[in-house]
């Protein structure tokens, strides 16, 4: 149906972006990794492209639990098991709420976030992709709130995530393997938090 076709539109888009800053999220991942986040990112979301034609036969939360499980088992390294979270908390409430607006798309972003913290232990200020996704979240929800359309909600948020991604330059990494590097992390932009802005921006374009 037309509802998840708009959603693998957004996974088409947010597989292109990643290809598009594969290089530029690799680079990111050398002062403070091992040089493979976007190399990760883009082979786990291209596999979901490949997907795409079967996932658009399926329901909303269907596709979403497919392309979580591809992204946990393609991207890998730590930021898979993560990224295939948001999508699986995202399949989750669709299926609770109904289907993807923009409140259960937020309900939906901050069960990924509170799963990530449970799994792997962070918080926001711990210089990781939560410090791209809590100003989004914090967005949305303010978008919801006042009643915003999805567009201009999604825009806001993913410019909240790119503001996000800056912030976690000066901080010290307390999580992952940049947090190896302590005080040294400093001065050095999180990959997996612009690649969750980027991811953001592509899922706005798909709703424009
Ligand atoms: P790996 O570190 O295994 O090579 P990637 O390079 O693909 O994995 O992803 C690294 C990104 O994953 C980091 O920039 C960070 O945003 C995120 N990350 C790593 N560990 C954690 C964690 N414990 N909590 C939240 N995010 C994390
Ligand atoms: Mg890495
Ligand atoms: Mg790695």
């Amino acid at each position: 149906d037309e509802a998840t076709e708009l959603v693998c539109r957004a996974l088409s888009e947010v597989a292109d972006v990643l290809s598009t800053h594969k290089d530029e999220l690799t680079e990111l991942d050398m002062p403070i990794g091992d040089s493979d986040h976007g190399i990760n990112m883009a082979r786990g979301f291209e596999a979901v492209r490949e997907q795409l034609p079967v996932l658009e036969k399926g329901g909303v939360p269907a596709a979403l639990r497919t392309a979580g499980m591809t992204v946990v088992s393609k991207v890998g390294g730590s930021s898979g098991p993560l990224y295939g979270t948001i999508l699986r908390k995202l399949g989750i409430t669709a299926k609770k709420m109904g289907g993807l607006t923009l409140d259960s798309f937020t309900v939906g972003l901050d069960a990924g976030f509170k799963g990530i913290q449970e799994l792997a232990g962070a918080k926001e200020g711990d210089k990781t992709m939560l410090d791209a996704m809590a100003p989004a979240i914090r967005s949305l929800e303010r978008s919801v709130e006042a009643h915003q359309g999805i567009a201009e909600a999604l825009d806001a948020a993913a410019a909240a995530a790119a503001e996000g991604a800056e912030t976690t330059i000066p901080l010290i990494a307390r999580k992952g393997r940049a947090s190896y590097l302590g005080e040294r992390s400093v001065g050095h932009k999180d990959p997996g938090a612009a690649s969750f802005a980027y991811c953001m921006a592509a899922i706005a374009q798909a709703y424009k």
